[in-house]
């Protein structure tokens, strides 16, 4: 297809269809990047309202850079993949810290911040700062490989190289934000992974792929790696209304976010197996509620959790176990304010329900 056309049609698509987004009315590269980091593995509409609140609790870069961890993990609670959050916190640090708040304006000086990828880089440098340099992600691969028939496989470099390739030449005589904000929201809206719309689509007299009745078979993935099944089971320590917890401090899921005592096992036990397994000094001044269950997905992980509550009946178990297992007990209050795994804040929220 002749790249001339292509961009042409998508930047009229665009005008047409583009989504009304905060983040689409300012050029500021804070408002920017926080958006783009917010929205990797995120739909917009999950994503909306994240932006809102760390705009409002954060108007500046500096705000963000003196906040502590803490906050910023809390307030990304529910967004998964946390090592995001910690990654956007350190690069408002360096960026206040080594460019006095301001961000660096062109691709390579960005891609050099924490947590920022070609991806983001390119959304940057671009709609900040008019750099003609594009953006290649799912969307952007989803769409060249159905126009452009190419069957790459988009898990290898040198697809990405090629694709990327592709993409820079297409963007060559756009208004580099507009081009890379049209390909990403066609991406989005029209050519999407299930059911994209061809019969509407401005495209569809030139789409390789709908030439060749093969649109799903558009863009070439290899197989992902297979699930792994984990079995968690956290021991609720509770002691005159308060619960046991301690931040995740090892290199997984989750690092940061606070937890109960956990013990993990290669297969699913009972309760009594899980607590003798501890080897925790229980004794008898304890009441053990029946295990409540759940399940959580990650991208290549299921996790199979259950949460024993073990009440604690006096002070000097409930000392004995904190020296034991480390942590704090904390009230109510200050469990909402820490940083927690989705799964945990919803076990809090049902075990709430449950006894009001
Ligand atoms: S015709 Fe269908 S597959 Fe081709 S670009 Fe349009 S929406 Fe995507």
């Amino acid at each position: 297809m002749n790249k001339r056309i292509f961009a042409q049609r998508l930047l009229d698509w665009y005008h047409e269809n583009q989504r009304l987004l905060p983040w689409r009315e300012t050029r500021d590269p804070y408002r920017i990047w926080l958006s783009e980091i917010i929205l990797q593995q995120t739909r917009v509409a999950q994503g909306l309202p994240y932006y809102q609140k760390f705009i409002e609790a954060f108007p500046s870069i500096h705000h963000l850079a003196a906040a502590p961890e803490q906050k910023v993990l809390r307030l990304w609670q529910g967004l998964g993949y946390y090592s995001r959050a910690r990654n956007l916190h350190a690069c408002a640090q360096r960026v206040v810290h080594d460019f006095g708040g301001t961000f660096p304006s062109t691709y390579t000086q960005l891609l050099d911040l924490p947590g920022i990828g070609p991806y983001t880089a390119a959304a940057i440098a671009s709609i900040s700062f008019g750099e003609p340099v594009a953006v290649v992600d799912g969307n952007v691969f989803r769409v060249l490989a159905r126009v452009f028939g190419l069957d790459d496989d988009i898990t290898r470099p040198p697809a990405k190289a090629k694709f990327t390739r592709l993409a820079n030449e297409l963007l060559a005589s756009e208004p580099p934000d507009l081009f890379n904000q049209a390909l990403m929201e066609f991406g989005a809206l029209q050519c999407t992974p299930k059911a994209p719309n061809c019969p509407e689509c401005p495209l569809v007299k030139n789409c390789e792929a709908f030439r060749q009745q093969r649109v799903h078979e558009f863009p070439v993935k290899s197989k992902k790696a297979a699930v792994r099944h984990r079995h968690l089971s956290y021991i609720v320590f509770a002691h005159a209304e308060k619960v046991l917890m301690k931040p995740r401090t090892d290199k997984d899921i989750w690092r940061g976010l606070y937890e109960f005592h956990l013990v993990e096992t290669k297969t699913r036990r009972s309760a009594s197996a899980i607590i003798k397994a501890s080897g925790l000094p229980l004794g008898r001044a304890v009441v053990i509620s029946k295990p409540v269950s759940y399940q959580h997905l990650l991208s290549h992980q299921r996790l199979h959790i259950q949460l024993i509550r073990v009440k604690l009946t006096t002070a000097g178990q409930a000392q004995r176990i904190q020296q034991k297992v480390g942590g704090n007990f904390f009230s109510p209050r200050q469990v909402e304010r820490l940083p927690k795994p989705i799964i945990i804040h919803q076990y809090l929220q049902d075990s709430k329900r449950a006894a009001s």
